[in-house]
């Protein structure tokens, strides 16, 4: 997983791939000439990679979209008890 930092909005977006083009979803400048650099494994997503919008967040570890319904599982090795 792939972030860059939009230097318009400040905000970080998602990607599996470095190539193609790569829009931030926040305000739609393109990212593609910034270099991107690794995601840290425990980054928390409380926003979606494709639409911006929340993500709800769900015991055993995934994180839906509300908007889109994206799924995605992070920090898979721990996963909180509550
Ligand atoms: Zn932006
Ligand atoms: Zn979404």
């Amino acid at each position: 997983m792939l972030k860059k930092v939009c230097p318009n909005c400040g905000k970080p977006s998602y990607s599996a791939s470095e190539f193609g083009l790569w829009i931030c979803p926040h305000c739609e400048t393109s990212l593609r000439y910034i270099p991107a650099e690794p995601a840290e494994k425990n980054d928390d997503i409380a926003e979606c990679f494709w639409c911006g919008g929340r993500m709800a967040r769900f015991k055993d570890g995934w994180a839906v979209c509300s908007d889109c319904g994206w799924r995605y599982k992070g920090k898979e090795s721990e996963v909180e008890e509550e």
